[in-house]
């Protein structure tokens, strides 16, 4: 089996979130399964110099965009076994940072083209392209309709993952149809019209041969008005065709006992994990002490991840003898909220704006709990991370969320972590200092820790379940 990842990033190449951890290791997994998977990204500027600069030139492509004809070179580098295939365009992807420019429409449709004329530099043609999220939603959409007759492009399958649906690709219909040099008949409420604008995500969802989400709870969710972002009623039409199936982590990637990043190396030791603590602790500068319980967070800032709950909860949860620790970057907004909240409490709060893969590990490793009350929650990786690093998560039910946390119950002894259901501070406080009180029983928390030991949250399941999803595609 011969499959192709189309996506806007990949670890170890380039991470905004979580989708760069999903194509950067389910590749690897697939290919222990006998799948030969190659992934196919633009070469953005943000790629490391020792990658990047190993990349060879394999074709150099012109890409027909509306009436223009753009330079395109295909290169490629294989990185811990994984090939990669890089779309160059230095106008469009060297650039400061991945996404957000007013030109999203144009780079990625360019991309969408570029994927499908690099079919035609391939030694051997994928049976499955595997799309990810809007990014590369009009490449189901471009093979079934103006490729349809190209010679040996009909075989090939297409599967498109959503992986939040609420980053949709919505540009209005006369740029979309410039740029794609598209007619008014794919315009229409079953193709690309959303609205009365035009939605890339729509076309991953109307013409992919095969759908699948990133959880099976979410996989309901997004079928209802509450979590479909307006397009629950076309995911519906292709229920039977969307599957659902929850992310693993690259356990190796993540793993407390190699990690480089961190201070003391670890897997079950509660007591070598509170010297991550005490590390973590004098990096920051927060009071150096071992028995204060410490709760990390590592996110995107985005209300997605239910920051307004955590900001009126902070005033509360730092009453108690708590030391929080928050890693993220995004709306000034929500930094401006935290940084509000420190300044009121400088002993008990750090924060850390930006990107930082070394600090995340470490807020992994030094934390006793991890906080996540996402307002909704495609799968979420970071409580996984969280539980590979032995930190507990507090987080709300909620997508993945749903399907990965367990909450803890005293009378069986059962759950790997804390949540709550409905959204509010309330239930969140509630939660936070149920979690407090089992920390302070030390028997209980090291119970709840290893239930969460117990699984190590790989890909090798999840593998299993995409291979079978192509398999339903390829004969
Ligand atoms: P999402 O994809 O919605 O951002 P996930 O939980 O699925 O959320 O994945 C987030 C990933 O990005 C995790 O690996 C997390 O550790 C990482 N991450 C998020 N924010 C940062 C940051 N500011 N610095 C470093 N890593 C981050």
């Amino acid at each position: 089996m011969r499959v192709l990842f189309a996506a806007s990033e990949a670890m170890p190449l380039v991470k905004t979130g979580g989708l760069a951890d999903v194509v950067g290791a389910l590749p690897k997994a697939l290919a222990k399964r006998g799948a030969e998977v190659t992934v196919i990204l633009p070469k953005y500027g943000e790629i490391p110099e020792e990658i990047a600069a190993q990349a060879v030139t394999i074709a150099v492509m012109d890409v027909q965009l509306g009436w223009r004809r753009q330079y395109c070179g295909l290169q490629q580098v294989t990185v811990d076994g994984v090939r990669f295939l890089l779309i160059d365009n230095e106008f469009y992807f060297k650039r400061g940072y991945l996404y957000g420019y007013g030109d999203e429409a144009e780079r990625f449709v360019f991309f969408s083209f570029a994927v499908i004329e690099a079919l035609n530099h391939m030694e051997q043609l994928p049976d499955i392209i595997h799309c990810h999220d809007w990014q590369t939603g009009l490449i189901p959409f471009l093979l079934k309709t103006r490729y349809s007759n190209q010679p040996g492009f009909r075989d090939i399958r297409t599967v498109f993952t959503i992986h939040n649906l609420q980053y949709q690709g919505v540009f209005s219909r006369d740029l979309l149809q410039d740029l794609l040099g598209a007619g008014d008949d794919v315009f229409t409420g079953d193709g690309l019209e959303f609205y009365g604008a035009g939605s890339c995500m729509k076309a991953g969802i109307r013409y992919a041969d095969k759908l699948s989400t990133v959880s099976f709870t979410y996989a309901f969710e997004i079928q209802t008005p509450e979590y479909g972002e307006k397009l629950d009623g076309v995911i519906r039409q292709r229920s039977n065709d969307l599957w659902g199936i929850v992310n693993g982590i690259d356990t190796e990637v993540y793993d407390p006992m190699t990690d480089p990043h961190i201070a003391v190396p670890y897997r079950n030791s509660l007591a070598k994990k509170r010297q991550n603590k005490l590390a973590l602790q004098k990096e920051l500068g927060l009071p150096v002490d071992e028995t204060v319980p410490l709760i990390g967070v590592v996110s995107r800032l985005t209300g997605q991840k239910g920051f307004d709950l955590i900001g009126q909860a902070l005033p509360t949860i730092l009453k108690d003898n708590v030391q929080i620790v928050i890693l993220g970057s995004g709306d000034a907004a929500i930094e401006e909220m935290l940084e509000a909240a420190r300044s009121k409490h400088p002993d008990q709060m750090a924060i850390w704006f930006g990107f930082n893969e070394g600090l995340a590990r470490r807020i992994y490793a030094a934390s006793d709990m991890y906080l996540m009350p996402s307002r909704f929650e495609p799968c979420g990786l970071s409580q996984l991370i969280a539980l590979r690093y032995r930190s507990v998560p507090i987080v709300r039910e909620t997508g993945g969320l749903v399907d990965t946390v367990e909450s803890y119950n005293e009378y069986t002894g059962t759950g790997n972590g804390f949540s709550f259901s409905h959204a509010s501070v309330n239930d969140l406080l509630f939660t936070v200092n149920r979690a407090l009180n089992f920390y302070r029983k030390e028997e209980a928390w090291a119970q709840i820790v290893a239930n969460g030991a117990r699984k190590d949250y790989g890909w090798e399941s999840s593998a299993r379940l995409y291979d079978k999803l192509y398999r339903e595609l390829v004969n």
